[in-house]
């Protein structure tokens, strides 16, 4: 059967990029630095302000700033930190690039975060740092995770890159740990097309971190002298000019979100077989994406009806880390291992979500996914 004409296509996500973008990266490009500039510096400044933290080093991307911030801890072979299965796999793979090992503990359905009841039953004498992710746009229960950290004498590594301004009991993401990593692929809050940051309270990571972004460097910035293995996780001047316009932008971003996520709660709300996202009441979200979850029975059919008829849905995150094929063989994972984490990756569903979705868009998203999952349910009891 050929599905009928989608009346409306509505992408899961578009970067909001405008004007001003536009003349500062052509200010960038005119101005013959094309690398280690006053751009940059503008960058870091404007978000290590944001961010509320002493220093920011901006690197090109997430990826790498993790890979940093592992680094600069002294993490490695032999070492275990803990980190949750619930995420994107570079939150993990951080660990690996390092010899290191990423121990999983279970997220707590609600939040979609790390489970802080889990932790203390994962620490070993190799344990080094706890790594959580703020998962969409939320954080992690920061306040029992930093407890437990202190208690048993561990680093934490904020992975921030879903939630840029999100908050805990008033505290902001990439404020609270040793050292947290945003980023800035085109999918994120803020874009910068590729990129990333690292925030950091402490100077001497801060130091460590600069000189590993750009070759080992010493602070001289010598040409030839190089203090340690660096690695070149620089961006350019055009993609840091980019990104002092779209910090600028971030609160803009943040708000038409939530603006948005009111929409959708009101449009959605009560519809069976649908449980919207939750907030708990001591965290502020800032919105990476709009995740509702169904029974895990319905939702690839969900998903592929939501796809034909116009509206870009994906499952998040399927499978999770601890499943995809290099860590069942090389970790023995299997089916089972972190039950909540796997139940979200069956059930969830990303509906089309960015900062300049209409009004319109975002009732042709409802509207289809209503009469779509009603019409699922009524396959399924028929
Ligand atoms: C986006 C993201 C990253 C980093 O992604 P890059 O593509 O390397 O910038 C890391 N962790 C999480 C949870 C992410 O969502």
């Amino acid at each position: 059967m050929t599905p009928p004409p989608a009346t409306m296509t509505v992408p899961l996500s578009r970067p909001s990029i405008g004007q001003a973008e536009i003349d500062a990266v052509m200010q960038a490009l005119q101005s013959s630095q094309l690398s280690i500039g006053p751009w940059n510096e503008r960058f870091e400044a404007a978000f290590a302000e944001a961010a509320g933290c002493r220093y920011a080093v901006s690197v090109n991307s997430g990826t790498s700033g993790l890979h940093l911030a592992v680094r600069a801890l002294g993490i490695g072979p032999g070492d275990e930190v803990i980190t949750s299965p619930f995420s994107f796999i570079a939150s993990a793979n951080c660990m690996l690039f390092e010899g290191a090992k990423p121990v999983f503990v279970d997220v707590e359905a609600e939040s979609f975060s790390m489970d802080p009841a889990k932790i203390e039953a994962a620490i070993t004498p190799r344990t080094k740092a706890i790594l959580p992710v703020h998962v969409f746009g939320q954080m992690a229960d920061m306040t029992a995770i930093m407890d437990i950290a202190r208690r048993h004498g561990l680093a934490v590594i904020e992975d921030a890159c879903e939630a840029p301004l999100a908050t805990h009991r008033g505290q902001l993401s990439g404020s609270m740990g040793d050292l947290a990593v945003f980023a800035f692929y085109p999918n994120k809050q803020m874009t910068t097309g590729e990129g990333g940051m690292i925030t950091t309270n402490n100077e001497y990571l801060y130091r460590l971190c600069k000189s590993m972004r750009n070759q080992g460097r010493g602070d001289s910035l010598q040409w030839l002298s190089h203090d340690r293995l660096g690695y070149n996780y620089r961006i350019s001047e055009l993609t840091a000019a980019l990104g002092v316009v779209q910090t600028q932008r971030l609160p803009e971003f943040i708000e038409k979100r939530r603006r948005l996520v009111g929409l959708y709660e009101a449009a959605l709300g009560g519809t069976p077989g649908l449980q919207l996202p939750q907030v708990r009441k001591e965290n502020e979200h800032t919105w990476f994406v709009y995740a509702v979850r169904v029974s895990a029975a319905l939702r690839d059919a969900l998903l592929e009806a939501l796809n034909q008829h116009g509206v870009q849905s994906k499952a998040y995150f399927y499978p999770c880390i601890h499943l995809q094929t290099f860590y069942r063989e090389q970790f023995g994972f299997r089916e089972g291992d972190f039950p909540v984490s796997e139940q979200l990756s069956h059930e969830i569903v990303i509906l089309p979500f960015f900062s300049d979705m209409s009004d319109e868009q975002l009732y042709y998203v409802a509207d289809t996914l209503k009469r779509l999952l009603r019409e699922l349910q009524d396959q399924t009891t028929a």
